[in-house]
């Protein structure tokens, strides 16, 4: 039976909720799951592991894995792939992932898939989106070993019950490396929800104005859970910051709904949100390019029809 090795990235102690769906394209062709931990305790996520197929964990034990740093991790990750026997390794392609598997694929000198939104094991083979959304590409990888990364929020997770060993294994990481991390500072949070696990993204456009206007935006979101975006012509012109930029310079996020407010619907901005499942546009311009691609269309000024949302939210909540 072939093996698959899913990365389980963790999130505050926590494995991140989109590692399940990950484990979901794992176990669905039937192959053996083994996750491979690197921070935390695997007999701390080991249940939650079982939950969703996995039926070994590896841990690497290390003070230098502590925190993230992408060239022990990156050394880390191929030990405990190379003593797991998979001959595919799946990750999310999420801020870690993005940065983590293409140096454990250069570190194999083997080929990447990033961002699928469909991954068949058994076939090896990942749907994937192009030209910024306007085609789908059916890509196959031939080898011993496959390296996949997975787009978050790409299909809902399926549990199916196995029973898990863990195993620690001893890794040298104590090599010279060029870079040194020294010290990690976290950034205040902009929002309880991070863009790309979101479930809900209300994000502005140009048309928002000013920095201070994205309180509109924010104040609605809360109400509804919602993470807050933005277009690149709201971040280049310092209403928000980089990391709000949904698209195809910014984030590619996959949430159920999608409130794009002010935005005119280009198509570098369409590619980082095409597969939310529900599109709702509010413009004040009928003939906006985004009415063609929305489920669900305000004709109305955001600056009206967003508090109005805020205050229907609220009395909802
Ligand atoms: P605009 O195109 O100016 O649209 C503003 C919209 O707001 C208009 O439709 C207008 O009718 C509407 N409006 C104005 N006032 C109101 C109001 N009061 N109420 C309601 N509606 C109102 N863009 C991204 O977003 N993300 C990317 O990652 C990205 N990457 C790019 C990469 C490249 C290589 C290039 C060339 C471009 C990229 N862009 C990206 C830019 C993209 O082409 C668009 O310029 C950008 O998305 C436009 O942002 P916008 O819709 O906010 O602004």
């Amino acid at each position: 039976m072939s093996k698959v090795a899913v990365y389980i990235e963790m999130k505050e102690g926590e494995v991140r909720k989109q590692v399940f769906e990950v484990l979901t394209f794992a176990h669905r062709g039937g192959s053996d799951v083994c996750g491979i931990v690197l921070e935390g305790d695997a007999e701390g996520c080991k249940g939650s592991l079982e939950e969703y197929g996995v039926s070994s964990i590896i841990q690497v034990k290390s003070n230098a894995l502590a925190n993230y740093d992408p060239g022990v991790y990156a050394d880390a990750a191929i030990a405990a792939l190379k003593h797991s026997g998979a001959d595919s390794l799946l990750a999310l392609t999420s801020a870690q992932g993005k940065d983590l598997l293409p140096r454990i694929a250069a570190k194999l000198k083997l080929p990447l898939i990033m961002d699928a939104t469909v991954v068949n094991v058994a076939e090896s083979s990942v749907v994937k989106s192009h030209f910024s959304g306007r085609a789908n590409a059916e890509i196959s990888l031939s080898g011993d070993l496959k390296l996949f990364g997975v787009r978050p929020n790409s299909v809902d997770p399926e549990a199916k019950a196995a029973n898990a060993t863990v195993e620690s294994i001893d890794v040298d990481l104590s090599s010279d490396r060029r870079v040194v991390l020294k010290e990690v500072v976290k950034k205040e949070k902009l929002g309880k929800v991070e863009l790309t696990e979101a479930k809900i993204i209300m994000s502005g456009g140009r048309a928002i104005g000013s920095a201070e206007n994205f309180s509109m935006i924010f104040e609605c979101a809360k109400h509804i859970g919602a993470a807050v975006g933005a277009s690149r012509a709201a971040v280049d012109s310092g209403y928000a910051p980089h990391e709000m930029q949904v698209g195809q310079t910014g984030k590619t996020v996959s949430p159920n709904v999608y409130i794009a407010c002010g935005i005119s619907g280009a198509v570098q901005h369409f590619a980082g949100m095409k597969t939310s499942k529900v599109i709702v546009a509010i413009n004040k311009n009928p003939d906006a390019p985004i009415f063609n691609k929305c489920d669900y269309g305000i004709v109305g000024d955001i600056f009206d029809v967003v508090p109005e949302l805020s205050k229907v939210f609220q009395e909802l909540s």
